[in-house]
């Protein structure tokens, strides 16, 4: 008997679980509510320039090899990949000592060299960082990423404990950190990977500092094409399986049970199968989509959350070339505690922001016409803000003025497309919660067992993936996630299959 089941939303890990769930023989069908398929990892093109309007850095490349390899494949057989050298740059704004203009490779003695150049005994420091960091990582993807533990119980086991006792995880990244560095800019140098995570050094677990081994030791990569070529590859691979996708249809309720459940969608038309599983926003799926019934959590919870920043994006495309940027570029301000500070703790628009410059077209001729390039700057900002037109122009003044000033680029002049995107524009396109632009922040006590699980314990039938429930953030995670929700729901019919 062949079962079946609907996904709801076409993200990352809509995707992924598709893939899993049409491999082991189920019928799949994918229902987005857009017109795209990729959820955040969305494109936006217009005169000839093309700008991934979300995710634009590859990390993790192990974990795409993983996922590809599954299915008999390989990333490549899809897209090419380019190692971005450098991985990325960096402008720190303030008068602070040290080099105001860095940029990071794979190149351990090089970095060991930047390091101890703004603090004697740093360089051997970061050497021990990076070791920890890696061991982190290799511990961490075993027994936290892959190995997915719902419950506090399945810790409690001997060599998870053992292995976890090194990594600090109650720790912050903040007490961690400052255990290897003093200067203020090493330290954003191995934390600026948090904004990833959708956190702060102050909220997010020293677990986390595995991510300087992924953005030292495993690299910095461009598909070709941008992440919309690995949107495009999870497409293909779940046509070649049998997913059926379905766009510009989105689902206005779930309801049923396992065996018997039923995606309702805003035209009246309803998709029966066995299952449903969610990759639309957690929050969005229990508050909007379930009778109140099969709700897991009630509002104080969703209030009491810690959601990941939201972000002010604005996508340029630009005469001439981006010098003296590069692909990816950082600019940071000595004291970023502030800006931390307005996303988290006294929401606001923050007046010296760290913020991020992307531009594509340093590594792909095809996103921008001749003579011109692509650019997009990223600033996180709180979820939730008031982001109406006039805060909007008041911020891309500032942002413009920012670049100019610390980077050098004067845009001004040379703007011949203009776009922006911001909270409640990730509200209406994705449903977003809060306009956030991740989900849940990796606090402590949204890491592991704390986030949301992938079986529904109030629907039997429902199951959820994406970037809210285990392992987390990010698109790499989010393949993961569909991996375990596909398992979570392989395992619970084949007890009633068999
Ligand atoms: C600006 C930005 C930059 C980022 N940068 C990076 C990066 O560089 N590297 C990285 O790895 N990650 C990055 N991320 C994070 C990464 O993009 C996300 O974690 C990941 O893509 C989320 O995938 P998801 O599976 O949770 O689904 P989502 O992408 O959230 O997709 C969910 C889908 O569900 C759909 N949906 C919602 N409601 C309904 C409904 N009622 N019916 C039908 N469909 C519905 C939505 O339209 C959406 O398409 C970034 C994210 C953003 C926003």
């Amino acid at each position: 008997m062949t079962r079946s089941v609907t996904v709801v939303g076409g993200g990352f890990g809509g995707l992924s679980t598709a893939c899993y769930l049409a491999d082991a023989g189920w019928d799949v069908t994918v229902v987005e509510k857009n017109r795209r398929l990729g959820g955040r990892a969305s494109v936006l093109e217009r005169d000839g320039f093309r700008f991934d309007m979300g995710p634009s850095w590859y990390l993790m490349p192990d974990v795409f090899e993983r996922f590809f390899g599954y299915f008999g494949s390989e990333p490549t057989d899809y897209y090419d990949l380019t190692h971005l050298d450098p991985h990325y740059r960096v402008f720190f704004k303030g008068e602070g000592d040290g080099a105001d203009r860095v940029d990071l490779d794979g190149d351990v003695e090089r970095t060991k060299a930047l390091f101890e150049s703004y603090e004697d005994g740093a360089g051997e420091a970061f050497e021990r960082y990076l070791a920890t960091s890696e061991e982190t990582y290799e511990v961490g993807m075993e027994h936290f990423v892959y190995t997915d533990r719902p419950n506090f119980r399945d810790y409690v086991d001997w060599d998870v404990i053992r292995n976890a006792r090194g990594l600090g995880l109650l720790g912050t990244m903040d007490e961690h950190v400052a255990d290897y560095f003093e200067h203020p800019r090493l330290r954003q140098l191995v934390q600026h990977t948090l904004v990833f995570l959708g956190g702060s050094p102050s909220n997010t677990p020293a677990l986390y500092n595995l991510m300087s081994h992924v953005d030292f030791n495993l690299g910095v990569h461009y598909p070709d094409g941008g992440i919309a070529a690995v949107v495009n590859a999870l497409v293909a691979l779940g046509e070649d399986l049998g997913v059926t996708y379905r766009t510009g249809a989105p689902v206005a309720a779930i309801r049923g049970e396992r065996g018997e459940m039923r995606a309702e969608l805003a035209n009246g038309e309803i998709l029966r199968t066995d299952a449903v599983v969610s990759d639309a926003d957690y929050a969005h799926t229990e508050r909007e989509l379930l009778d109140a019934d099969d709700r897991q959590y009630d509002a104080d919870y969703w209030e009491s959350r810690t959601y990941a920043p939201s972000a002010y994006l604005l996508y340029l495309g630009v005469e001439g070339d981006l010098d003296p940027l590069a692909h990816h570029t950082l600019v940071l301000p000595d004291g970023w505690d502030e800006h931390f500070d307005a996303i988290f703790d006294d929401p606001a628009w923050p007046d010296d922001p760290a913020y991020y410059l992307c531009a594509p077209s340093e590594t792909d001729d095809a996103v921008a016409p001749d003579g011109h390039s692509a650019l997009f700057a990223l600033v996180p900002i709180a979820p939730g803000l008031d982001d109406g037109d006039a805060i909007r122009a008041e911020y891309r003044d500032l942002l413009l003025d920012d670049v100019g000033t610390h980077t050098g680029l004067d845009l001004r002049e040379r703007i011949v497309v203009e776009e922006d995107f911001c909270v409640s524009d990730f509200a209406a396109r994705y449903n977003a919660a809060e306009g956030s632009a991740l989900g849940f922040a990796h606090t402590l006590r949204q890491t592991g067992p704390l986030r949301p699980d992938h079986r529904s314990s109030a629907l039997d039938g429902l199951y959820f993936t994406g970037g809210y429930t285990r392992p987390g953030i990010g698109v790499p995670m989010c393949l993961i996630s569909g991996e375990h929700a596909a398992n979570a729901v392989l395992e619970d019919f084949s007890r009633v299959d068999a």
